[in-house]
């Protein structure tokens, strides 16, 4: 296995590296993209034969968002990302940070975050937030998930209220409903639309916001449909 640079990176170089990594993870559009980026951010730093990247790339359809799209991904919205980020990163990183320690803090950096997780599954399996309605949608949510992304749940519960459905249309086994939600914005009203498709058969929802794949949570258009 090929070394790491050892010496020190500038804060230039620092800088550059973080940006590159976060810029692959968080703004490939599709696989192609990333698989693209990838290659080149390898050769630019020459880590081709570092080991822990090539099983990181082995592991991509499970941990980057492009290939994720489908799926459940507990993660950040578009538009928290950039921020989420430099937080993730900033505790465990400082200027004088080698490429080398790099990678040995992306790792630490994320078991942090997995061992946040856990403690706070602990503290709500150990206290029940109360349920704010007869919904037994809200029920199931109140015993699975921690407190914080019980409250998101509850607020999507709540903005359901601004939403009704303007129209269904079946094809086979799909049906497609058109959600429109009530907005306001700069003080004006302004409306929304959002596509929703049920499967009859198996029972799969989705919706075009995506707020499931981003955070977990069924969305107010899910929510409307499935009530
Ligand atoms: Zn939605």
């Amino acid at each position: 296995m090929k070394k790491l640079p050892e010496k020190l990176l500038g804060y230039t170089k620092y800088k550059e590296i973080k940006h590159g990594v976060k810029q692959l993870v968080y703004e490939s559009s599709n696989a192609e993209d990333f698989e693209n980026r990838w290659a080149k951010f390898i050769e630019k730093y020459d880590l081709e034969l570092n080991e822990w990247l090539y099983t990181l790339y082995e592991e991509r359809r499970r941990w980057v968002p492009c290939y994720l799209k489908c799926h459940f991904w507990a993660g950040m919205s578009t538009t928290q990302r950039s921020e989420g980020m430099n937080a993730f990163f900033d505790g465990f990183m400082n200027s004088t940070t080698t490429l080398q320690q790099f990678v040995a803090q992306y790792d630490n950096a994320l078991r942090s975050k997995a061992e946040k997780e856990c403690e706070a599954d602990f503290a709500s399996t150990n206290t029940t937030l109360p349920s704010g309605s007869q919904s037994f949608i809200e029920r199931q949510f109140q015993d699975e998930y921690t407190h914080a992304k019980f409250g998101e749940v509850q607020n999507e519960l709540r903005c359901k209220m601004n939403c009704n459905i303007k129209s269904v249309e079946v094809h086979g086994c799909k049906a497609k409903y058109i959600v429109k939600e009530a907005l306001i914005w700069k003080d004006q009203s302004a409306d929304k639309f959002n596509e929703v498709i049920f499967d009859l058969m198996t029972k799969d929802i989705e919706c075009t916001c995506r707020l499931f794949e981003f955070r977990g949570v069924l969305c107010r258009h899910n929510l409307i449909v499935l009530a």
